[in-house]
């Protein structure tokens, strides 16, 4: 990973950052034009009204302008200055209210005064703003003048997919989100490292074991409209895969493990996690939050789990004007990156071996073996035969790994010499 993929990671989270996204709208789209610049993107649109199991795909939102002004010509609040200011779906409104009538449409968020809290309301038809609780207890009493000059009509709702074929059919599904206005960790890291990660992977299309398949989704009503239309399809095909969610913060790691527990997904991510750091969490399914919700759903149930640094909800600055471009640092996306190659050269890797010899084999004929009694080389001598010990045409490598208590690619790098010297081949399953 270059200097400069670091900074472009940072950059384009910096560039995605001012534009107004939700579940639909050309500020998704106009996210993805910008992608598109890295990965080319397929972007797919649902018409409004369409029905996604028990859901149906809503109208499309769209703001130019919002406000509040007082008497005196001020817009005391204004979207201009932040996307966070408007209730997201907020209805078109115009009109002039008292102080208490206002109110009744503003939130804020009390505990943390100085934050503009990030609220939506895709469900029911409304309009409101959002500011700082400190602000609010500053106007004075008197008519406001408003304005949403926003609109929410018949139109689609916008997604995109990308694909990077491998070998096999078998699929690594990725999935992040795309519906957030103006913050960085909750949601804009994750599409950033989903679309870096993917660009990496172009260079090796045709040549890796398994698919790779991202999808930039709206949270939600988007994971449960690509499932319902594709589900026969991703029930045949999907192998493993992890909902990339606020990964960009410099907290610890954070796994969230499928509502299984105990899927290829989770073996993986616990194995490297562990192995990278010595302090990570782990969350059970029952912490879900983002889209694992639909993917492991009784009869969805595909092997999908969430990879994240401070996993949503537990950090004061989650849904709040203070996620922002500080929050996040090109150092915590540029390890995620890492994380997330890790993962994947550890799907990569994670074959079956068998052993050719039958007993243990006369190491020191094929120079594998240290034959001087020194202290120093009996953990090598020792963990040659630990890896042969157990490829049996049974333990994958990860099951390998985890016995003998080594990460993976240290393992993998003893299998190349056995493989090598033709002690070992590939089992058959
Ligand atoms: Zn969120």
């Amino acid at each position: 990973l270059t200097d400069k993929m670091k900074n472009e990671m940072y950059e384009l989270l910096e560039r995605l950052f001012p534009i107004t996204r939700s579940i639909t709208g050309n500020g998704v789209r106009e996210t993805f034009s910008i992608i598109q610049e890295h990965i080319p993107l397929i972007q797919h649109e649902v018409p409004s009204g369409t029905k996604a199991f028990d859901w149906i795909v809503p109208d499309e939102w769209n703001i130019r302008d919002a406000y509040i002004m007082d008497d005196d010509g001020n817009r005391v609040v204004d979207y201009q200055q932040s996307n966070l200011h408007i209730v997201s779906y907020s209805v078109p409104f115009e009109g002039t209210l008292t102080l208490d009538e206002l109110k009744k449409h503003l939130f804020t968020l009390p505990e943390q005064p100085d934050l503009i809290p990030y609220v939506t309301s895709y469900y029911e038809r409304r309009w409101g703003f959002c500011m700082a609780h400190n602000k609010m207890n500053e106007l004075k009493d008197g008519n406001y003048h408003i304005k949403i000059d926003s609109s929410l009509e018949p139109g689609s709702m916008t997604y995109g997919e990308f694909v990077v074929k491998g070998k096999s059919e078998k699929e690594i599904l990725f999935s992040t989100y795309v519906c957030h206005p103006s913050m960085a960790n909750d949601e804009l890291s994750g599409p950033v490292i989903a679309t870096f990660f993917a660009k990496s992977l172009m260079d090796r299309a045709g040549s890796t074991k398994y698919t790779y398949r991202f999808l930039f989704l709206p949270e939600t009503i988007g994971a449960i409209t690509y499932i319902s239309k594709n589900f026969d399809r991703l029930k045949n095909i999907v192998f493993g895969g992890y909902v990339i969610t606020c990964i960009g913060d410099s907290g610890k790691f954070s796994y969230l493990k499928t509502r299984a527990g105990n899927t290829i997904s989770d073996r993986v991510a616990m194995h490297v996690l562990k192995h990278i750091t010595h302090d990570y969490n782990l969350y059970e399914f029952l912490d879900r939050g983002s889209d694992e919700r639909q993917y492991n759903a009784p009869g969805v149930d595909l092997p999908i789990g969430s990879i994240m640094r401070s996993k949503h909800r537990t950090y004061p600055e989650y849904h709040t004007s203070a996620d922002n471009l500080d929050f996040v640092s090109p150092m915590a996306l540029n390890e995620s990156l890492s994380m997330v190659e890790r993962l994947i050269e550890t799907f990569e890797i994670n074959n079956i071996y068998i052993c050719i010899k039958s007993c243990e084999p006369q190491l020191g004929k094929y120079g594998l073996y240290n034959n001087i009694s020194k202290k120093d080389m009996i953990g090598q001598n020792r963990l040659i035969k630990d890896v042969l010990a157990y490829c049996d045409g049974q333990h994958d490598l990860l099951a390998v790994a985890e016995v003998i208590n080594r990460p993976i690619w240290t393992v993998k790098s003893i299998i190349d010499q056995l493989l090598n010297h033709k002690l070992i081949k590939l089992a058959k399953r």
